[in-house]
C-alpha cells in the first residue's frame, strides 16, 4: 500500500522542483557545463602530452639480474650476479654525471634476493619512467654468440623499448659484438615472456633487458674476460645509450645529446609477436672433394621467409646434436647461397652436414652428405692426434676443455681482431701496460747510468 502512495507523489515532486528553480537553476547548470568541458580539455592535453616522452628530470632504475640464491649464468669462475652489479654499478656512476636524470638500483649487493615483482614495485614508488635489467648471457648447446635486447610486445612500452633498443645495440655492434636484434618473447598466456618487462608494465614502467653478451662462447670472450673493469664499460656504454635516448646533456663529460637522433617506432596496434618458425630452406650441395688438403668446397642454400638469418655451421655427425658441430659463423646478410670451403676431419666416415639459425634462434639442418674416411697420409699422425683427442675427451668430463680450447682460440681471435682492443674498455690496461713498461725503463736508465758512473771512477781511480 506505501508503494502505491510512493507512485503517486513522485511526478507531483518533480513537477514542483522545476516550478521553483526557474532561471537560476539554468544559470548554474550552463555554468556547471562550462566547467566540466574545460576539465576534460585540461585533461585531455595533459593526457596527450603524458604520451610523448615524460617531462624532465628522468626517473631511470638499473636493475643488476639475478642476486641472492639467484645466481643467473655460471661460467667458470664468473657469477653473473656478480658481473651484472658491477655493471650496473659504473652505469649509475656514469649516468648520474648527466644533468636531469635521477638514478637508482634495484639492489646495491650481491647477497640481495629480491623478486622480479619486487623490482617492478621498487621502480614504480620511485616514479620510474625506464627500469634497465642488465644481464649476461649462455646458450643450449654453447653455440650462439652475440648481444641483444628484450622489450614488450605491447604499445608503447614495445615502441620506447624498441628506440632504446637501437640506439643500445648500434652501441654494442660498434664494438664488435654481433647484433642479435631487439626481439619480443611471449609466454603460453599471450603476456611478456620475461618477468621483469611484464612485472615493469603492470607498474605503467618501460622495462627493458640487455644480454651484452655469451660467456660461453670463444667469439665473445674477448668482450669480458679481462674482468671487472671491462664489465664497467658495459656500464658506460648502456649509461651513453640512455644519455642519447633521453636526449641528455652533461658538463661533467662535455657532451650534449639534446639534438641526438632518436629512431622513431611507431606504437604497434597489435601484440608484436615473435617469429617461432625454424627457416624455410637449408639445403647442402657437395660441389668438390680435394683429398690431399682435405678440402672440401660446399653450396649452402638457405631461405628464411618471416625472420633473417642469423648463423650456419657444420656437422661431421649428421647435425642432430648441437655438440657436433664446429664453431659457428655468421650468416651474410641478405644471402640466400653460400660457397664453403671446409676442412674434413681424417681417418673416419663422416656424415656432413650444415644448419642455420634465424634471429629467434630456431633452427633448421640440411640433408645429410656421406663422405668415406679420407686416407691418413701418416700413420703415425693419426695416433699422435687420437692420444690428444683421448686426452681432451678426458678433460671435458672434468670441465676443463672449454677454458683450454677458449684460451687457445683467443689467443687467435685477439690476433685477428686486435682493433676490439682500440675501444674506451680498454684505456684502463693499457695505461697500466704503459705505466709498468716506463716504470721498468726507468729502473733500466738508472742501472746503466750507475754503472757509467761506477765506470767513469774506476777510469779515474787507475
Ligand atoms: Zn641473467
Amino acid at each position: 500500500m506505501e508503494s502505491k502512495g510512493f507512485f503517486v507523489k513522485k511526478p507531483d515532486l518533480l513537477h514542483l522542483k522545476t516550478q521553483k528553480l526557474p532561471g537560476g537553476f539554468l544559470a548554474a547548470f550552463l555554468l556547471l557545463l562550462v566547467f566540466l568541458f574545460m576539465v576534460v580539455v585540461i585533461a585531455g592535453k595533459t593526457a596527450a602530452v603524458a604520451t610523448s616522452l615524460p617531462a624532465a628530470p628522468f626517473v631511470v632504475v638499473i636493475d643488476p639480474g639475478h642476486g641472492g640464491e639467484n645466481l643467473g649464468a655460471r661460467y667458470g669462475d664468473l657469477v653473473e650476479k656478480e658481473m651484472n652489479l658491477i655493471v650496473a654499478q659504473a652505469m649509475r656512476e656514469e649516468l648520474e654525471k648527466y644533468e636531469g636524470v635521477i638514478v637508482y638500483l634495484t639492489r646495491e649487493d650481491s647477497d640481495t634476493d629480491i623478486s622480479l615483482s619486487e623490482r617492478a614495485e621498487f621502480a614504480a614508488s620511485v616514479g620510474a619512467d625506464y627500469l634497465f635489467s642488465l644481464h649476461f648471457n649462455m646458450s643450449e648447446g654453447q653455440i650462439l654468440f652475440g648481444a641483444e635486447v628484450w622489450v614488450s610486445a605491447f604499445d608503447e612500452y614495445y615502441a620506447r623499448g624498441h628506440a632504446f633498443g637501437q640506439i643500445q645495440m648500434a652501441l654494442l655492434s660498434e664494438m664488435g659484438l654481433f647484433d642479435r636484434g631487439i626481439k619480443t618473447r611471449l609466454s603460453d598466456r599471450d603476456d611478456d615472456f620475461y618477468g621483469i618487462i611484464r612485472q615493469s608494465r603492470l607498474q605503467g614502467v618501460v622495462g627493458i633487458l640487455i644480454e651484452y653478451c655469451h660467456l660461453d662462447h670463444v667469439n665473445d670472450y674477448p668482450f669480458y674476460h679481462y674482468g671487472a673493469f671491462q664489465w664497467r664499460g658495459f656500464g658506460r656504454l648502456s649509461a651513453t645509450a640512455v644519455a642519447q635516448y633521453l636526449q641528455l646533456s652533461s658538463v661533467a663529460l662535455g657532451v650534449d645529446y639534446s639534438d641526438f637522433a632518436v629512431p622513431l617506432v611507431e606504437v604497434p596496434g597489435e601484440i608484436v609477436r615473435p617469429i617461432l618458425t625454424p627457416p624455410d630452406v637449408c639445403r647442402l650441395e657437395l660441389l668438390e672433394i680435394d683429398e690431399k688438403s682435405r678440402t672440401a668446397v660446399f653450396r649452402l642454400t638457405a631461405a628464411d621467409a618471416h625472420a633473417p638469418l642469423f648463423y650456419y655451421g657444420f656437422s661431421f655427425d649428421g647435425g642432430e646434436d648441437l655438440a657436433t658441430y664446429e664453431v659457428l659463423e655468421v650468416f651474410p646478410p641478405g644471402e640466400s647461397e653460400l660457397i664453403v670451403a671446409v676442412i674434413l676431419p681424417e681417418g673416419r666416415d663422416l656424415k656432413v652436414a650444415a644448419m642455420v639459425i634465424n634471429s629467434f634462434d630456431r633452427k633448421t639442418v640440411s640433408n645429410i652428405i656421406e663422405v668415406a674416411a679420407l686416407e691418413v697420409m701418416e700413420e703415425e699422425l693419426l695416433t699422435m692426434a687420437d692420444d690428444e683427442a683421448d686426452i681432451v675427451a678426458e678433460e671435458a668430463d672434468n670441465g676443463e676443455i672449454i677454458e683450454i680450447s677458449l684460451a687457445e682460440q683467443t689467443q687467435t681471435l685477439m690476433e685477428n681482431h686486435t682493433n676490439l682492443i682500440n675501444t674506451d674498455t680498454f684505456d684502463a690496461y693499457s695505461w697500466l701496460i704503459a705505466g709498468i713498461l716506463s716504470l721498468k725503463l726507468l729502473v733500466l736508465i738508472i742501472l746503466i747510468s750507475r754503472v757509467l758512473i761506477m765506470m767513469r771512477r774506476r777510469g779515474k781511480r787507475q
